[in-house]
């Protein structure tokens, strides 16, 4: 039995993390539950999971909690997520909530033993060099959920002693991937939230579109497989079936297939180092007929090459990149701002304070407190 603790339990990963336990009663046990605002859809979790603890980030009141549900501790805002990460009898911590809220909750996880099943990318993107010294410290694995992640984390379960050249990260290319430069940047709402192939959170899915969200799991993979950015290779792959692959020195290329159905990836993070059903069938090769690859294009997509720039920048240039795209979507799905403006203001507040230093929790938050400031006052 793995006791497990869900930070973000109401969001697209945290449900389908329950749907997995749900299948198999006999191997996962929930001990927390918190949710950001979502109260209704919290109740009905912890009515079906019961867990020892249950929190909302935006608060709730003793006299506000249903009767039925008060055999659980019930906290509020950060005491909450603190709690959930690190003072329920976890083995692991799922950190699926959004946002740079995540390395929080990574690094409370780590420090309390707990193994860290990490959806949550912000927090690599970061603080990823503090995520990757306290990993290793306390002798704990981070195991990837991000779909192209536990792609690369499996292909190197085969390597047997070969050495891995390149990480080859591939990328469906987005609703946007065919179109126009001029086109892109007028696009609608409506129009980014469609991704061709995956149902996910408004906030990855707009990133998605943008392709910020590749260029932030660039500075994941670099994080979690210790490989420099000159050796992580965008592969835009737009039938999203190969997840990602591993060159080695061999020539050989291992890579991972499936649907794109995020409870493999969520599924074998949980079971790791063991395998269990899904529910998810493999993907049907006669069916698909072909697989097709292509080189991303980085004027249309500008956010690839500011990803890198930002890693070989290093210091807080990463987080500043986060935190301005995080900002600029948050304006962009107010209609506050088009989509071709979110590239701007992210560079606007990388050519401002990409020079800012990371060396510390506290610094890392300044920088990303610095370059909300930024997007917001545009
Ligand atoms: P959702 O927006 O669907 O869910 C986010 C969850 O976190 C909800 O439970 C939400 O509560 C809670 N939450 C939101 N903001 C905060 C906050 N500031 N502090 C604490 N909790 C908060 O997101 P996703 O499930 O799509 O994504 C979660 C993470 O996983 C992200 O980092 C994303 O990049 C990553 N990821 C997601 C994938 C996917 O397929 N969805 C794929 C790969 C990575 P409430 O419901 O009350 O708002
Ligand atoms: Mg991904």
């Amino acid at each position: 039995m793995k006791r497990i603790a869900i930070l973000g339990s109401t969001g697209s990963i945290g449900t389908q993390a329950l749907d997995i336990c749900r299948r198999h009663p006999e191997a996962y046990r929930v001990t927390a539950l918190t949710a950001k605002s979502s109260r209704e859809k919290l109740f009905d979790q912890v009515r079906a999971f019961r867990p020892e603890m249950a929190g909302l980030l935006d608060g709730i009141r003793q006299e506000e909690i249903p009767e039925d549900l008060r055999f659980c501790r019930w906290l509020s805002g950060k005491e909450a997520l603190h709690a959930a990460a690190a003072e329920t009898e976890a083995d692991a911590v799922l950190v699926s909530i959004v946002g740079i809220a995540g390395l929080q909750s990574v690094m409370d996880a780590l420090e309390a033993g707990r193994q860290v099943l990490l959806a949550n990318k912000e927090a690599l993107v970061t603080g990823g060099h503090l995520v990757m010294e306290k990993a290793k410290a306390k002798g704990l694995p981070i195991l990837p959920v991000d779909s192209e992640h536990s792609a690369i984390f499996q292909c190197l379960q085969g390597a047997g002693g070969n050495q891995p050249e390149k990480i080859l990260l591939t990328a469906s290319g987005g609703p946007f991937r065919t179109w126009k430069r001029e086109d892109i940047r007028k696009a609608t709402r409506a129009q980014a939230l469609k991704h061709p192939n995956w149902d996910m959170g408004a906030k990855i899915t707009v990133d998605s579109a943008s392709m910020f969200n590749k260029g932030l799991e660039i500075m994941e993979a670099r994080w979690l497989f210790d490989m420099p950015e000159s050796r992580i290779e965008v592969v835009v792959h737009p039938e999203s079936i190969v997840h990602s692959a591993v060159a080695f020195t061999d020539g050989a290329v291992i890579a991972q297939l499936g649907v794109p159905d995020m409870r493999v990836p969520i599924g074998y993070a949980m079971s790791y180092p063991l395998r269990k059903t899904t529910g998810v069938p493999a993907p049907d090769l006669f069916a698909l007929g072909k697989l097709t690859f292509e080189r991303p294009d980085e004027d249309k997509f500008p956010s690839l090459r500011m990803a890198k720039e930002a890693l070989r920048a290093g210091g807080a240039a990463c987080t500043v990149l986060n935190g301005a795209n995080e900002e600029a979507v948050a304006r962009f799905l107010r209609d506050e701002i088009s989509f071709g403006e979110i590239y701007d203001l992210v560079a606007r507040a990388l050519d401002a304070l990409g020079g800012l230093p990371a060396t510390c929790l506290e610094e890392i938050f300044e920088a990303d407190r610095r370059a909300r400031k930024v997007v917001k006052e545009r």
